[in-house]
């Protein structure tokens, strides 16, 4: 077996496993809902399972802030702006937006981060593509410039350190499901969410096909994304975690206009799916999973039943869709 690297208590866990009646009947396939929408309230979502990881390492480590980057209206910087006022911790966001110079309104998640006292750095596309580099540069200026020390958590919290959250939610599945087969699919932002549930079946010994669905970039680059991370775990916690990067179940036509951009097909799943079961998946990346998921089993794919379709929440991010919504809700507005 394994031991699971220190973590602090943000999640409320485990998260219910809810049957999709309704989508179950019409569609003729059982479909099952893992409310990691559930986990919490504004750190909702999947990012704060890996956060228990990773600020209980940058707090054993003695940082006294963490600085972590996304896209404008990233959950993952949302759940680390309100997890790091939870423990004491600064943080510091790198967003990226068109014009710096001309940086969203404050709605959705950027509410939220600065509700929270994060600080924000607007930056471009260009600038994004190195941010890596960038997040360090920045950690060492506000340490220069405010005192203390500040970790860096990369994109999605998803290293290997942070995967262990998804170890933790394969043990709450193989508690809900038990050892029977089933199909785990869940929308992929960074690969963090995909390689812990990879690690966790593994290290479990579960039969769950594992299923990514991924909302920008393209297969090859998230298969070889999350077998490094795979490759790192086992590394440093001397586990058979390994795979080969073909061994890595990622579907890539269902990207549409590219990350954060929604087709009003995708839109109109959202619709139905809250109308047909009271669940409210977000538009950048699990309506668009669930989209993906509901086009795949209409042309057919085999898939093995149940179906545990990952709820990854994202919840504040529909906001900023409102005006694509507005023509398609029909009724009185
Ligand atoms: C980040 C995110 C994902 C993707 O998870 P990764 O671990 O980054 O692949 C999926 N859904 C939502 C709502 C997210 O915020």
């Amino acid at each position: 077996m394994y031991d699971l690297p220190a973590r602090i208590h943000l999640a409320q866990l485990p998260t219910p496993l809810q049957p999709l009646e309704r989508l179950s009947e019409r569609l003729g396939v059982r479909i099952l809902c893992k409310r990691d929408d559930l986990t919490e309230s504004a750190l909702s979502g999947n990012k704060v399972r890996k956060l228990e990881f990773l600020l209980a390492d940058a707090l054993a480590a003695g940082f006294t802030g963490v600085v972590t980057c996304g896209g404008e209206q990233s959950n993952h910087a949302r759940a680390t702006a309100i997890a790091a006022a939870r423990v004491g911790l600064e943080a510091h966001l790198l967003l990226r937006t068109r014009d710096p110079h001309e940086p969203p309104p404050l709605s959705g998640n950027i509410l939220l981060d600065r509700l929270a006292g994060a600080t924000i750095e607007w930056i471009s596309a260009e600038a994004y593509a190195e941010r890596e580099a960038r997040l360090e540069a920045a950690a060492r200026d506000l340490e220069a410039a405010r005192g203390g020390r500040f970790a860096v958590i990369p994109e999605g919290g998803s290293n290997a350190l942070g995967a262990w959250g998804y170890v933790r939610c394969a043990e709450e599945l193989a508690a809900q499901l038990g050892q029977a087969p089933a199909t785990i699919v869940h929308a992929v932002g960074s690969g963090g969410t995909s390689a812990g549930l990879h690690a966790g079946c593994r290290l479990l010994a579960l039969p769950y096909d594992v299923l990514g669905i991924c909302v920008c970039d393209d297969r090859p680059t998230f298969q070889r994304r999350i077998a490094e991370v795979l490759v790192e775990m086992g590394e440093r916690w001397s586990l058979d975690v390994r795979k080969e990067a073909d061994e890595i179940e990622i579907l890539d036509h269902y990207t549409g206009l590219g990350y954060a951009l929604s087709r009003d097909e995708e839109l109109k799943t959202i619709i139905e799916l809250v109308r047909a079961e009271g669940l409210v998946f977000d538009p950048v990346y699990s309506g668009k999973a669930m989209h993906g998921l509901l086009r795949e089993i209409a042309a057919g794919r085999a898939l093995r039943e149940p179906i545990v379709f990952i709820h990854t929440g994202g919840i504040f991010g529909l906001e900023a869709k409102a005006a694509q919504f507005s023509p398609l809700l029909g009724g009185s507005g």
